[in-house]
């Protein structure tokens, strides 16, 4: 066996590793769960920090929220174990912090989803 010949089985069995790659990638991504449905419209960046979700009807109804006031203002709390890890501090203020995400996404749905009962008599979506 000469230099070619192992050179030419290398590159065939870094080929077969890349292809085995990308096939277990593209594996991962179906299992993926999709993105949850939402009826919220795609937001506004205004200056300021706030963003505005408009009525998809076009009806000029539109619901503000500001983000990063609403985390400044709002006072929370974080339990942590008696002694902890850096990687605790940040767990909890990860979930902290999805759990505010949640919350304002759920203001914004019922909002747009009141708004649409009452001025276009129907469920949005
Ligand atoms: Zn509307």
């Amino acid at each position: 066996m000469d230099g070619s010949e192992i050179d030419s089985i290398t590159r065939s069995l870094d080929d077969r590793k890349a292809m085995a790659e990308v096939i277990e990638a593209r594996r991962d991504a179906e299992e993926q769960e999709p993105p949850e449905l939402s009826i919220i419209p795609t937001p506004e960046f205004l200056p300021g920090g706030i963003v505005r979700c408009r009525c998809p009807r076009g009806c000029g109804f539109h619901y503000d929220v500001n983000p990063g006031l609403d985390a400044a203002r709002e006072r929370f709390r974080v339990v942590l174990p008696a002694d902890p890890a850096s990687t605790d501090v940040s767990d909890a203020l990860t979930a902290r912090a999805a759990a505010r995400g949640d919350a304002q996404r759920a203001r914004i749905e019922s909002a747009i989803a009141e708004h649409y009962e009452e001025q276009h008599g129907a469920e949005p979506r």
